[in-house]
């Protein structure tokens, strides 16, 4: 994966699509190039990581505008952060991040007065996205997971302040706890005043005396923490699920950011899946195609299912098995298992199965169709 990538290009869409243009396109191709229909191409897997970046880019008014003024480069996911199973889906890009990304902010949302007031006012924790590998069966049947995920949370030794408990915090003398200072210079054109993040206190209005020994000063540890996700029945890969307030923490009593997480749905080995119907092929003997038979065939999940096979069945043809499928995310309703069968040839026959079917054939009207067939050749030839 490039990080040059045109997230527009990757998605079809022209720069000025709408957010339901965007979520259109995103769908079509998601299923386009999802792992499970294209278990052949090695690189459909990527193409769909793509596409699903890009959309999860695209879909958020946000880091949007951010794509549209900086490009790729912003969302570079070669910075990614990857813990186990998951991969932090929105690149090196963190809105937490103040150093790195405070320029960025600064310039889209409004200058060096905005970082101002981030750093006082209560601060909404940023959003997280992570991608989760779950089971074909797991996603057809739903489930409960519990996942592991590292965030920055309040420091329990300083409750959050920095100091180490029974030290003082005092107002920064530099900037008397504004955070700012000002420098007056004057030119041929004028008097300037410029505003600039105090340097002593890099903002923060104080000054720590004795850093917290478990933070180091920064109020914040990182944590694993244990997050509930409710998978449900049906889910596809590409579904994005929302879970409240499992973000990264908030600054000064603002809430909790959201995580989302991108369900990547695994390929099972012996059943694929086309929207809501299973498909499974089936194996049969000539003999089994010819006469019909009942045989039993195992459902996604290990329970074992009486198929019956018509007399005279092709090779090719699909057997429906009625609310064997997936079950619909949003109704009660439920997708077929579709049996594909093949037909098996034997490659090797006993003496006593060759004369019976020699015999076999001699009762058959195929020789009679042979025959049929070489009096048309010889007729064509003149
Ligand atoms: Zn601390
Ligand atoms: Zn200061």
């Amino acid at each position: 994966m490039s990080a040059k990538q045109d997230f527009y290009k990757v998605l079809g869409v022209s720069r000025d699509a709408s957010a339901e243009e965007i979520k259109k396109a995103y769908r079509q191709m998601a299923r386009k190039y999802h792992p499970d229909v294209n278990r052949d191409d090695p690189k459909a897997e990527d193409k769909f990581k793509e596409i699903s970046d890009a959309y999860e880019v695209l879909s958020d008014p946000q880091k949007r505008e951010v794509y549209d003024r900086f490009g790729p480069d912003a969302f570079d996911p070669t910075k990614n952060s990857g813990t186990g199973g998951f991969q932090g889906g929105f690149g090196g890009f963190d809105f937490d991040d103040l150093g790195g990304f405070g320029d960025l902010f600064d310039v889209i949302f409004g200058g060096a007065s905005s970082g101002r007031r981030r750093r006082t006012g209560p601060q909404r924790g940023a959003d997280r996205e992570i991608r989760l590998e779950i089971n074909f069966e797991d996603a057809v049947f739903g489930m409960e997971k519990e996942i592991e995920l590292p965030r920055m949370e309040k420091c329990d030794v300083c409750k959050g302040s920095g100091a180490e408990p029974g030290s003082s915090v005092k107002t920064c003398p530099d900037c008397n706890g504004s955070g700012q200072t000002r420098t007056v210079q004057s030119t041929p054109f004028g008097r300037f005043e410029s505003v600039k993040t105090c340097n002593r206190c890099r903002g923060e209005g104080r000054i720590i005396e004795k850093p917290c020994s478990e933070c180091r000063g920064a109020g914040q540890v990182k944590r694993n923490r244990k997050i509930d996700v409710r998978i449900p029945a049906g889910i596809d890969s590409g579904s994005r699920l929302r879970i409240q307030g499992e973000g990264e923490v908030g600054l000064r009593g603002g809430g909790p950011g959201d995580l989302y997480i991108t369900i990547v749905v695994k390929p099972h080995h012996s059943f694929k899946r086309d929207g809501y119907n299973l498909i499974s092929t089936l194996e049969i003997d000539f003999v089994q195609a010819s006469l019909g038979d009942e045989i039993e065939v195992p459902l996604l999940g290990g329970a074992a299912y009486n198929l019956s096979i018509p007399e005279g069945t092709q090779p090719g043809d699909i057997i429906t098995v009625k609310n064997k499928g997936i079950p619909h995310l949003h109704s009660h309703r439920n997708g077929d298992l579709k049996v594909i069968v093949k037909v098996k040839i034997p490659k090797k026959l006993s003496k006593r199965q060759k004369e019976l079917l020699k015999e076999f054939y001699s009762e058959s009207d195929a020789k009679q169709n042979k025959k049929g067939f070489f009096e048309k050749f010889k007729d064509a030839m003149g």
